[in-house]
């Protein structure tokens, strides 16, 4: 185990920046002490963590308080566990693995599924005129959004691809 402050911190933060999760050249590297030694912080590895010389140097000797809020104000991604208060609150996903179609998706979704309903036996009997139906809507989808809601439309069951042939369960 190293010995030194700076070493021990580097070795147990994995090389990284204890603020900004960056490999830190050791030319670089620092000690900050959490509590500041002005404000009776102790120099054990549990009040100090090693940091870019930028960031220790903008810390100073500011109170903890102060110091979260500078580190608060840069965590673009920090929720709180109630999730909506501090920040806009984002749809949370059911199944993390599987990802979840956007609104927009959604709304064009049930758009083509409608216009398809809507033209009873006339339905695009082959998927390149399924596609260009479904560009013809005037929902004006890109042609990724297109293959998105035509991927939607098989793994909801309601349509069934068959080689370049199209049926439908709506
Ligand atoms: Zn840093």
């Amino acid at each position: 185990m190293p010995t030194k402050p700076l070493d021990r911190l580097m070795f147990a933060q994995g090389g990284l920046c204890f603020f900004c999760n960056v490999p830190l050249p050791k030319a670089e590297a620092s000690v900050e002490h959490l509590v500041a030694l002005a404000r009776n912080g102790t120099n054990g590895d549990d009040n100090c963590v090693a940091c870019c010389k930028a960031m220790n140097a903008l810390l100073g000797s500011m109170s903890l308080k102060e110091k979260i809020k500078v580190v608060l104000n840069q965590k673009g991604q920090f929720k709180c566990p109630n999730g909506a208060g501090c920040t806009p609150a984002k749809p949370q996903s059911s199944s993390p693995t599987k990802p979840r179609a956007s609104s927009a998706e959604n709304e064009a979704l049930s758009a083509v599924i409608a216009n398809l309903k809507g033209r009873g036996n006339a339905r695009p009997r082959r998927m390149k005129t399924l596609v260009s139906t479904i560009r013809a809507l005037p929902l004006k989808l890109s042609g990724q959004q297109v293959s998105a809601v035509i991927q939607q439309l098989q793994s909801n069951g309601k349509i069934v691809v068959d080689g370049t042939q199209v049926s439908y369960k709506l």
